[in-house]
């Protein structure tokens, strides 16, 4: 997708630190971390939000799922535990329009969502 900030990445025109990847998966790290560590994992199919999520990708974020939990064990925080959070749309604050799923830890995270 044209002006896409993370299709970019996908397509190594804008960097990134790469955390992992294979044939339907980017994870790097956040640019603007609010955490010792944060993580986005995205599909690299370009799907806008939640809403657009489809039967035919249901594979792929279930991989997504066992991948941040890869993760999470590699960076040694699975025991005490982290956050996944996906914004979408207005209200939740999506920024970029493409699916992502924040894997923050490394700290002791507030207990409010809101
Ligand atoms: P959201 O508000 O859920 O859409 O989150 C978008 C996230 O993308 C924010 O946490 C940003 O810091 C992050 N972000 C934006 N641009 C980049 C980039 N070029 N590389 C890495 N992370 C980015
Ligand atoms: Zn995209």
């Amino acid at each position: 997708m044209e002006n896409c900030i993370f299709c970019k990445i996908i397509k190594g025109e804008i960097p990134s630190t790469k955390i992992y990847e294979d044939d339907e998966i980017l994870a790097f790290n956040d640019i603007n971390p609010i955490a010792p560590i944060h993580i986005l994992i995205i599909p690299k199919k370009h799907i806008q939000s939640t809403n657009e999520i489809t039967q035919e990708d249901e594979l792929t974020i279930g991989k997504i799922h066992t991948t941040i939990a890869k993760i999470a064990k590699e960076k040694g925080i699975a025991e005490k535990g982290y956050r996944i959070i996906t914004n979408c749309g207005e209200d939740a604050g999506q920024e970029v329009k493409h699916l992502h799923f924040h894997l923050i830890g490394g700290t002791k995270l507030g207990t409010k969502i809101i």
